[in-house]
């Protein structure tokens, strides 16, 4: 807000008052032209940014408050009531001072988050350390993180112990505890130790990069409804003057017309929806998700289906091999070598799991001559000079003996065959995300249909998804299989969203109506996804459909809203009941209650925790709105 603006306030009241004033007083008469030209003087002057937007509204073919309520005060003008033009003047400077700063609070939620990314970053540089900027670093470079100050990049922990505050990034209040191996996040607050970080991202590349373009974007992205509610927006004001046309036609009366003109408008609508949005978003993105744009809300607030992938999703995705079972005549040793050389290029869990199996048992693996990945099914490589095949029943189909592909287990199992010779079988076994099943509870609660889909057995999707309470459970079905599944609700009118992290589920999360990545998933999930959960936490997901649903009910009250006061409005003053100024009143304090309204949805602290300085707001508006 500037001292401009409130001094425009001042000069119109002030000019105002003086002409009511002086039109009572003994002066009033011969003097009336000077008062009057005064006033239309004040009117131009004290007006002039409104007069200025609504010029621009005009180039635009935009339909605004500041064009409506332009052409109620040349109305006012033209039939000398200047008393009226100047106090409906007043009344826009003053609520465009108070748009101004709900609007700003919006872009300081922005402003606060940007500020939260470190500039500067201690590097190593042979024995020494130096500090220099962030986008000087390079990829693998070694940071140091001192306590109690900001990690400036996306990177492993190599040295040192502490714990990491990450709420700015996960939402989560419990600080995280970091030994080497672990991963930290750029933007997040080192606590009590000293934490040495090889480099993997900066900037705009990290996690909160991520958060900050989506905030960004937000702001310049429309929602499908936003576009509508222009364009209502649009017809409601030419609906307005043409109620106007009659109204004069009818009773002839200049002021009831120029009442009708003022009194409607849709701007509570036009106004409040994108500020939802961003608020909204930026919510979300407090919670550690990121939502790409505003369609994307929008959509999640629509959704009836949940799927979810098993993998990685509702499990922690770093499974273990829990049993090795070596075929007659074969060393476990062996089995694990051939499994582990021919996973070695995979970034699929099961394939970690065998790597460091491996690594546990000792057994030293070199690198296959060829590896192709099959998304669903396994991997099958050329290594030593043998074929070897390692995956699920249908991958390795025909090579193994029947009796063995009996798998009564709850655990993934994992065949293995060299050169057409079946070794053994690999059990692996992944735990349960802890939040999943509450989740899961939640999202049934909320009226969604919850569906496993897995590439994985039957036997183990079954474990998994009665643990869970999913409603239904597809497996075996291979990427292009839950992509179809994707397609086929889609197409019978479902709005689904889709949750996953493999490579095997990036079809699917394109195709879904809203695709959903785990943030500890592959890039390609990540990218495929309109949101993504930073922490991998499922319970974020449900908060993130309520903030969507939140956001589509703000947007509807104000939508509704503003198609009341109109109506009403219009018809009050149809019939005389209104003069301008009380029309001028409410047009824009019931556009203030709905900017306000929609302002419910800006987070209400900064983001950052502790150490973050915290903002309060409180602003309590009421669900109805006058008129
Ligand atoms: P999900 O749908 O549960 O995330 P995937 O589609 O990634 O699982 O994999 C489905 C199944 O295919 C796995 O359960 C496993 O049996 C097999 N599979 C996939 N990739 C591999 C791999 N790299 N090594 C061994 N088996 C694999
Ligand atoms: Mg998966």
């Amino acid at each position: 807000m500037e001292w401009r603006d409130i001094n425009r306030v001042i000069f119109v009241g002030a000019a105002a008052g003086a002409v009511w004033f002086l039109h009572g007083s003994a002066a009033h008469g011969f003097l009336d032209p000077y008062i009057d030209a005064i006033g239309v003087a004040c009117t131009l002057i004290g007006g002039f940014p409104i007069f200025h937007e609504a010029f621009e509204n005009v180039m635009e073919r935009r339909m605004t408050m500041e064009l409506s309520m332009v052409i109620a005060i040349l109305a006012a003008l033209a039939i000398r009531e200047i008393f009226t033009a100047l106090v409906i003047t007043e009344f826009v400077l003053a609520a465009e001072i108070l748009e101004g700063l709900t609007v700003g609070r919006g872009r300081k939620a922005i402003q606060a988050l940007v500020d939260l990314m470190p500039q500067s970053a201690v590097v190593r540089r042979g024995s020494d350390w130096k500090e220099i900027a962030v986008d000087q670093l390079r990829q693998r470079d070694e940071v140091l993180a001192r306590p109690g100050t900001r990690i400036p990049v996306d990177g492993q922990v190599v040295g040192g112990h502490s714990f990491v505050d990450e709420a700015s990034i996960t939402g989560e209040p419990m600080a995280a505890e970091k030994v080497p191996g672990a991963i930290v996040f750029a933007g997040t607050i080192n606590q009590s130790g000293a934490l040495e970080i090889r480099v993997d991202k900066v900037g705009r590349d990290t996690s909160f990069g991520k958060i900050i373009e989506a905030v960004e974007r937000a702001r310049n992205s429309q929602a499908p409804i936003q576009r509508l509610a222009d364009r209502l927006a649009g017809y409601l004001v030419y609906f307005a003057l043409g109620a106007a046309v009659i109204t004069f036609l009818i009773t002839h009366n200049i002021r009831s017309t120029i009442s009708v003109v003022i009194v409607a408008g849709a701007c509570g609508i036009a106004a409040g929806t994108p500020l939802a949005v961003l608020g909204a978003i930026g919510r979300a993105a407090q919670s550690g998700a990121i939502v790409k744009g505003g369609r994307h809300l929008e959509n999640l607030a629509e959704i009836d289906t949940v799927l979810l992938d098993k993998t990685g999703t509702v499990t922690l995705g770093t499974p273990e091999v829990s049993e090795v079972q070596p075929a007659t005549s074969v060393l476990a040793s062996a089995l694990i070598e051939s499994a582990a050389m021919a996973e070695g290029p995979s970034e699929h869990p099961i394939a970690k799991a065998i790597v460091k199996e491996a690594g546990r048992m000792g057994v030293s693996v070199g690198l296959p001559e060829r590896f192709d990945y099959i998304p669903g099914r396994g991997v099958t490589a050329i290594a030593g000079g043998d074929e070897i095949v390692v995956g699920n029943w249908v991958h390795v189909a025909g090579e193994v003996p029947e009796a063995d592909s009996r798998n009564e287990k709850r655990e993934t199992a994992v065949y293995v065959t060299r050169a057409g010779v079946f070794q053994g079988t690999i059990y692996v076994a992944d735990v349960l995300r802890a939040e999943a099943a509450p989740a899961i509870q939640e999202l049934k609660s909320m009226k969604l249909r919850t569906v496993l889909l897995t590439g994985d057995s039957k036997t183990a999707a079954e474990e998994v998804g009665v643990a869970l309470g999913v409603d239904e459970i597809f497996a075996e079905l291979l990427p292009e299989e839950k992509l179809r599944y994707v397609q086929k609700l889609i197409s019978a009118g479902s709005k689904v969203a889709m949750v996953g992290d493999g490579i095997n589920d990036a079809p699917a999360l394109t195709e879904a109506t809203v695709g959903v990545a785990m943030g500890s998933g592959t890039d390609v999930a990540r990218e495929s996804a309109d949101v993504v959960l930073i922490g991998s936490d499922l319970s974020k997901f449900v908060q993130t459909v309520r903030i969507a649903r939140h956001c589509h009910a703000i947007i509807m009250e104000n939508f509704v809203g503003t198609l009341a006061v109109d109506t009403v409005g219009i018809v009050l003053a149809a019939f005389g009941f209104l003069n301008p100024v009380l029309a001028a009143l409410i047009h824009v304090s019931s556009e203030m209650v709905f900017i306000l309204n929609s302002a419910r949805l800006l987070p209400r602290r900064r983001v950052g925790g502790a150490a973050g300085r915290r903002v309060k707001v409180s602003v309590d508006v009421p669900r109805t709105f006058p008129g």
